[in-house]
């Protein structure tokens, strides 16, 4: 598969080149130049398949110019060991949950399989990388355990002070050796500014071999869409259309919806739901896009005032607005209502979501209020209610379960290096002892 960059359509480059360097010079996002279709053979039989199997066929159809099929099932045996199950949670609504990987969180699936995929590379070309990657609380703690002790591989996370929980912060601090954590005193966009930063400075990329893992890496956004076939084959015999309804921050994880609908997976609709950070719904609405510094919420993990695949979601429609808003509608809320609606399915369906969870489904509310229409609705369950245990027990009035593996977490020591938002002190950092 060969890829171009959003600024400059002649700046081409490779697979492997795509995903080292993770953002093209230009500084312009990299995209696919033809996407392929799935064969409808495999789409008419897709309901037999487990998921490793659609994620081999996705993954082949994508990327069987670079990598053999055999290679790819490897791949993608080593990355998952997990599965994205739908549960039905009111007469035409189903969650799709995506925390069933090791941080319990949807970008285990990006992250695992962009560890396993730069191993690959990494093996053959014998090269040392850094990756620098910048959280606002789950990017960081799955590719942390995705690359955790993958040789040849140091990490370096950035994440913003006191904006992100106990738990993510537990799974970004506490893991040592190849990972090393930055405690930035600023918000997460400041931290993706550094990082972005830092790939176009040229003494930073002399000394080291710099990549990304942020959710504007192509590794990351192809696996994303794994999982929406894997929706659509668990839930094809309901006969109907699907709407997905998708919590969004910097828009990686929709992007990977488009992509799976551009390779010819059949969906109705999509729903940008954000909490106030809404740059996207409101352009959506009048067609201009303004992006404004982000505003902290109960659902951090989309605080994102300037969504970083904003590009890339508009690019699947060449950038037409009007084309855009066919495919996709949007929703926006506050805390209060995130809050309400957490108690609402806790309530109606005695199912405990995380709050990014409720966003994805109150939209879906609003959207089938709006629109009508007789279709299956899909909303994405982001991450493990746990993971955000304080604020869901507050919020629903009683105490939830946390699983095991989140107990033992907090009982570690965090280690962290604190540090202001300039790119001077993150450069010094860098160029010195990391
Ligand atoms: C990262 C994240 C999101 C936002 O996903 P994007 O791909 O950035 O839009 C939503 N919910 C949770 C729990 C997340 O960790």
């Amino acid at each position: 598969m060969l890829f171009y960059s959003t600024k400059t359509k002649s700046l081409e480059a490779s697979l492997e080149e795509a995903v080292f360097r993770s953002l093209p010079q230009d500084n312009g996002l990299y995209m696919p130049i033809a996407i392929p279709r799935i064969s409808p053979e495999f789409l008419e039989g897709i309901e037999t398949k487990s998921f490793k199997e659609i994620a081999v066929e996705v993954a082949y159809t994508l990327l069987a110019d670079d990598i053999s099929r055999q290679d790819i099932e490897k791949i993608i045996d080593k990355a998952y060991d997990f599965e994205a199950p739908v549960k039905q949670i009111t007469p035409d609504d189903y969650v799709l949950e995506l925390f069933h990987g090791p941080s319990m969180a949807f970008k285990d699936f990006g992250a695992r399989f962009m560890a396993a995929l730069m191993s690959y590379f990494l093996l053959r070309s014998k090269k040392e990388i850094k990756i620098l990657v910048a959280t606002s609380g789950d990017t960081g703690g799955a590719v942390a355990q995705g690359f955790y002790n993958v040789p040849g591989v140091s990490v370096t996370i950035l994440y913003p002070s006191g904006k992100v929980s106990d738990i993510q912060e537990k799974q970004l601090t506490t893991l040592g050796n190849n990972i090393t954590a930055i405690e930035v005193y600023g918000t997460f966009d400041d931290c993706q500014k550094l990082v972005k930063e830092a790939f176009l400075d040229s003494e930073l990329t002399a000394k080291y071999n710099l990549a990304s893992a942020n959710s504007i890496n192509i590794a990351r956004l192809i696996p994303q869409s794994f999982y929406f076939f894997s929706a659509y084959a668990q839930l094809k015999k309901l006969g109907k259309p699907l709407v997905f309804s998708v919590p969004s921050g910097n828009f990686g994880n929709l992007s990977a919806g488009l992509l799976a609908y551009r390779m010819g997976l059949p969906v109705e609709h999509f729903i940008a739901a954000t909490n106030l950070n809404d740059a996207v719904p409101r352009y959506l609405e009048n067609g201009t896009y303004q992006p404004l510094p982000s505003v902290e919420t109960i659902s951090n993990a989309m605080d994102v005032g300037n969504p970083s695949n904003f590009v890339r979601m508009v690019r699947f429609f060449d950038d037409d607005w009007k084309r855009v808003t066919e495919k996709i509608s949007g929703f926006s809320y506050n805390d209060e209502q995130t809050r309400k609606t957490m108690r609402e399915i806790y309530g109606n369906a005695n199912y405990v979501v995380c709050p990014h969870t409720a966003v994805a489904f109150r939209g879906l509310q609003d959207f089938r209020q709006k629109q009508g229409g007789d279709f299956t609705g899909v909303f994405l369950s982001t991450a493990h209610p746990a993971k955000f245990i304080d604020l869901v027990e507050e919020t629903l009035g009683k105490t939830i379960e946390i699983p095991e593996r989140l107990k033992l977490l907090l009982s570690i020591e965090k280690v962290s290096i604190k540090m202001d938002a300039s790119f001077y002190s993150f450069k010094n950092l860098l160029m010195s002892s990391l």
